[in-house]
C-alpha cells in the first residue's frame, strides 16, 4: 500500500473515531500516532515462480497427485504442472522436501474478533459467546479496531496455510468500520470474500446500513481488475433479509446466512417456491434442520459451511455438526473455523476434529463412516469444496493449471513430520501451522522459510495492544489469563 493509501486510512480512522463518539478518546489522536498500515508495502509478485521437484496433491482429478513434480507459476496463475518443467527465468523454490497443497479456505471467520482471541475458552452456549463479542466488546469497536482485528486473523490465516477467507463481518457499524475491514483484508494479502453484516447489539449507524454493500461493491470492485476481494452480506441472525439478498444478486456478491434450527428451516419451502435459494447462498452451521430442508438445500444448490469446533464447543443444538447430513444429501461442504474467542484458527484442527467426532459417534466397522472421514475427503472440504461453498472455484482451491496461484508447501524434515509414508494423511493428521514452510497466495509469496513477510511484528503487536486496552476499558472488563468463565459485564 503506498504512503498516500496509508495516510488516507489513517485520517479516515481518526475522523470516524471521533464522529462515532462513544468512549473513544479521539480528542488527542493525531493520524501519525496511528501507525497504520500494519503490513507491507508488501513486495511486487515474482513474474515467474518455479516450484521444483515437490509432492503435489492437486485436489483435481485431472491432474492428480506427483510423488516429485514441479510447479510453473506465471503473472500470478498456475502455468503449468509437470516433472522438470523448463525455470527459464523464474525464480525457483526448491520444495525437495515439501509437500505441496492448494492453499486452504475458511468458509465462515468473523475476523473483526481477532483481538479477542481465547478470551472465553469455556464458552459452553452461543450466549456465552455472545456475552463475550456482541454483547460486550462489539458496542464499543472504533474502525481501527476493526481494522486490528482482520488484520490479525488474516495473518493467522496466512501462517497457517489459509489462503482465502469468507470474512463474515457482523459489527459494520458505519461505512468507516466496514471500510476498515476491507483495508485490513487488502493489506494482509489474503484472498478474501468480506461479507458484510449489520450489528447484533447497540448503537450503530443504521442509515448506513441498506447501502452498504453497493457502496462498498462502488468503491472497492466496479470498474476495477479482479483482485483478491470479492463481497457478500449476511442476514441478521436469526432473521432472513431477503431485500438484501436481491442487492446482493445484482452486484454478485454472496448471501450468508447463520442456520440453525428448525425455525429457519421452517421458512425454506416458501423461499424455495419463490426461487430465492440458489448456489450463491451460503448457510453456516446447518444443524437442526429436519430432512425436508436438506432436500430443499440439494435441490436449491445452497452451499453449506460445517463449523465441527464451533457446534461442539457451543453447544449449538446437539453439538454434532453437519459434515454428514450434507454429504448424505449430495452436499459437499466447506469447513470453518466461525471465531477464535475460544480456541485456534486453523484448519488443520478444523479437519481432524471433523474426523474424530464422526468416527467417534459410530464407526463400528461401517463403510460410509470411513469412507466420509477418509483424509483426502477431509483435504477436499479444507481446499476445493471450500472453495466451491464461497463462489471461488474457478480461481482457487486446487493446483489446477489456469487458476489463480494458491499455494501452501509443507516441510517434511520437520521433527514433528518426518518421515512422510503419507502425503494426505501427513497434512490432514500430523502438520500444523509451523510446519508450514510457503505460502504463495494469487502469485505472491506471502509466507517464506516459516516467516510471514511484510509484518512489523513490534508495530503489530503494539497495534493489538493499544486495540485491547481501549476495549476492556471501554467495556469495563478486567483482565484476568486465569479465568474460567466470561461473566456478563455491568457497564453493557
Ligand atoms: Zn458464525
Amino acid at each position: 500500500m503506498s504512503s498516500a493509501i496509508t495516510r488516507r486510512t489513517a485520517l479516515r480512522f481518526a475522523a470516524a473515531t471521533c464522529l462515532t463518539g462513544g468512549v473513544a478518546a479521539c480528542g488527542g489522536a493525531e493520524a501519525s500516532d496511528l501507525g497504520l498500515p500494519l503490513v507491507g508495502p508488501l513486495a511486487p509478485a515474482p513474474r515467474r515462480i518455479l516450484i521444483r521437484g515437490a509432492t503435489i496433491v492437486s485436489m483435481d482429478a485431472k491432474v492428480g497427485n506427483l510423488t516429485k513434480g514441479d510447479i510453473l507459476i506465471a503473472d500470478g496463475t498456475i502455468a503449468a504442472i509437470g516433472s522438470q518443467l523448463d525455470a527459464g527465468d523464474a525464480e525457483v523454490i526448491d520444495a525437495a522436501d515439501m509437500i505441496a497443497i492448494p492453499g486452504m479456505v475458511d468458509t465462515h471467520r468473523h475476523s473483526w474478533e481477532g483481538q479477542l482471541r481465547r478470551i472465553n475458552p469455556n464458552a459452553a452456549t452461543l450466549g456465552d459467546y455472545s456475552n463475550a463479542t456482541h454483547l460486550s466488546f462489539a458496542k464499543y469497536y472504533r474502525p481501527r479496531d476493526i481494522y486490528v482485528g482482520n488484520m490479525i486473523t488474516a495473518l493467522g490465516c496466512i501462517d497457517a496455510g489459509i489462503t482465502t477467507v469468507v470474512d463474515d463481518s457482523h459489527n459494520s457499524r458505519t461505512a468507516a468500520h466496514s471500510d476498515a475491514a476491507v483495508d485490513a483484508l487488502l493489506e494482509s494479502g489474503i484472498r478474501a470474500v468480506h461479507v458484510t453484516g449489520a450489528p447484533v447489539a447497540g448503537d450503530w449507524d443504521k442509515a448506513h446500513w441498506p447501502g452498504n454493500l453497493a457502496r462498498l461493491h462502488a468503491k472497492y470492485l466496479a470498474n476495477k481488475p479482479a483482485g483478491l476481494l470479492t463481497l457478500g452480506v449476511m442476514d441478521a441472525f436469526p432473521k432472513l433479509e431477503t431485500d438484501q439478498w436481491a442487492v446482493a444478486r445484482e452486484l454478485g456478491a454472496v448471501i450468508v446466512t447463520e442456520f440453525i434450527g428448525a425455525d429457519l428451516a421452517a421458512q425454506l419451502p416458501d423461499l424455495h417456491r419463490k426461487g430465492l435459494l440458489r448456489s450463491d447462498n451460503i448457510f453456516n452451521h446447518c444443524i437442526g434442520l429436519p430432512e425436508s430442508a436438506w432436500n430443499i438445500l440439494r435441490e436449491a444448490g445452497v452451499r453449506v459451511s460445517v463449523t465441527p469446533r464451533s457446534d461442539a464447543h457451543y453447544g449449538i443444538e446437539d453439538g454434532m455438526n453437519a459434515w454428514q447430513k450434507a454429504l448424505e444429501h449430495g452436499i459437499r461442504p466447506g469447513l470453518s473455523v466461525d471465531n477464535e474467542t475460544s480456541y485456534s484458527g486453523d484448519m488443520f484442527m478444523e479437519m481432524r476434529v471433523a474426523f474424530y467426532l464422526r468416527r467417534a459417534l459410530g464407526h463400528g466397522g461401517n463403510p460410509d463412516v470411513a469412507a466420509s472421514t477418509n483424509a483426502s475427503r477431509l483435504l477436499q472440504a479444507a481446499t476445493i469444496d471450500g472453495a466451491a461453498t464461497a463462489g471461488l472455484e474457478k480461481r482457487t482451491g486446487s493446483l489446477t493449471p489456469g487458476k489463480q496461484a494458491d499455494v501452501v508447501l509443507i516441510r517434511t524434515k520437520d521433527l514433528n513430520i518426518y518421515p512422510v509414508n503419507n502425503a494426505i494423511g501427513t497434512v490432514v493428521h500430523a502438520a500444523e501451522r509451523s510446519n508450514v514452510d510457503t505460502v504463495i497466495i494469487g502469485g505472491r509469496l506471502r509466507k517464506r522459510d516459516g516467516v510471514v513477510l511484510g509484518v512489523d511484528q513490534a508495530k503489530l503487536r503494539s497495534a493489538i495492544d493499544e486495540s485491547r486496552a481501549y476495549l476492556f476499558n471501554a467495556a469495563g472488563y478486567q483482565p484476568d489469563p486465569f479465568s474460567e468463565s466470561f461473566k456478563p459485564l455491568e457497564r453493557t
